[in-house]
């Protein structure tokens, strides 16, 4: 069985994602809403002109949604947003009995209209005490203000029936939204947190191709990636580059005579040596079994050969069980070089000449080569 997930900090909770998908949702119905008295307005345009009154009482509906909509789309609410929805359906449904049922006459109208409140919380929030609570408001609204609005009794029991049934098939319709959303969130959640997990392992696995696990330098071939983007620099810049290779004098002895833990011991003083010796561009890397390459961008030979001289020093000032001394060649980029292979050649060419020459010691490829001195 694998591991549990570690929690992940910046997981939004359920309602914040509530949230996100419902506030788009409940301002595309409210937009709907405005359409209504629109396309009225349209076809009164295009089909029958219709009197001077009914124009006026449709561009107070047009209004009155706008209103609505830019109250809704308005960044940061005044009302907590679980507040808004009760006063908004009571309001809305106020407006419409008034619009609706009185100035136009036409109470099957409330009903069309109203309703859409509560469509609108079902498909947008889909809170279950939220949408009965809205439900409960349409009823009541209508129920108290249409009588005192002068409309028959008979037509305002119909209205209050259908609100009614409504509002208990929008409750009923909230529980199941309810429950798909939450489903979806829990599997929103764990497919974030696997996702979450697979990039740990997989910027785990890229650090680990990269590094090796003895001294935590970079490898040899983490080392000529990085060595040919700073040649590719180098000469693109016109800047100078030079390459250190590093080996530890007879290793083999030290393992021979201390133990392979005394060897890896050395291994890793060595290379906390070379890190301590470079700077923010350089890159001192593990190519081998006790060899090592530095690569310094911006340097030229002689810069290179002070740093090198100085992490011999260092070296060979280690305390440890047995003495360490390394031998170290340096190169530096030239024109004709193809790539970081020939520089590589260049500087082990250079560390062989140390090693002839006795060990514990710096040599340079040009003065191997006689163009120097
Ligand atoms: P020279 O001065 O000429 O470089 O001699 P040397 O003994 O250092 O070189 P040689 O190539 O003969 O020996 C290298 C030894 O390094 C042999 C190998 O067992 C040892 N070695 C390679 N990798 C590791 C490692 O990860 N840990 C340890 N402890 N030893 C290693
Ligand atoms: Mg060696
Ligand atoms: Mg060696």
């Amino acid at each position: 069985m694998s591991a549990p997930a570690p929690p992940i900090t910046s997981e939004p909770s359920y309602q914040d994602w509530l949230a996100l998908r419902c506030v788009p949702v409940m301002r595309f119905v409210y937009a709907i809403g405005g359409v209504i008295p629109l396309i009225y307005l349209l076809g009164d345009l295009l089909i029958e002109p219709a009197q001077a009154e009914v124009t006026r009482l449709r561009l107070a509906y047009l209004l009155f949604w706008l209103v609505l909509s830019a109250l809704t789309f308005k960044p940061g609410w005044k009302l907590p947003l679980a507040w808004s929805y009760p006063v908004y359906t009571a309001v809305g449904v106020a407006a419409t009995c008034l619009i609706d049922g009185v100035l136009l006459k036409r109470p099957d109208f409330i009903l069309a209209t109203s309703l859409l409140y509560l469509v609108g919380l079902v498909i947008a929030k889909a809170g279950v005490a939220l949408t009965a609570l809205c439900g409960a408001l349409t009823v009541l609204v209508t129920a108290l203000l249409l009588p005192r609005l002068g409309l028959e009794a008979e037509a305002v029991q119909r209205i209050a029936f259908f609100h009614l049934v409504w509002a208990g098939a929008c409750t009923a319709a909230a529980v199941m939204v309810q429950r798909m959303n939450r489903q979806l969130f829990a599997t929103e959640t764990e497919l974030r947190r696997t996702l979450a997990q697979n990039q740990r392992l997989l910027d785990e696995a890229d650090k680990l191709a990269r590094t090796d696990a003895l001294t935590a330098l970079p490898n040899r071939r983490q080392f000529f990636r990085t060595a040919e983007l700073a040649l590719a620099d180098a000469r693109r810049d016109g800047t100078p580059l030079a390459l250190l290779a590093l080996d530890v004098d007879h290793f083999k002895r030290i393992n021979d005579q201390g133990g392979h833990q005394l060897g890896d011991t050395v291994l890793r003083e060595v290379a906390q040596c070379c890190r301590d010796s470079l700077r923010a561009s350089d890159l001192a890397a593990r190519i081998g079994g006790e060899e090592f390459a530095l690569i310094l961008p911006g340097t030229d030979l002689s810069q290179a050969q002070q740093l090198a001289e100085r992490l011999r020093e260092r070296i060979a000032e280690l305390q440890l069980p047995a003495s360490v001394t390394v031998s170290i060649g340096c190169a530096a980029l030239e024109a004709q070089m193809p790539g970081v292979d020939a520089l590589l050649a260049r500087a082990d060419d250079a560390l062989y000449a140390a090693k002839q020459g006795g060990r514990n010691r710096v040599s340079s490829a040009a003065r191997v080569r006689g163009l120097i001195d």
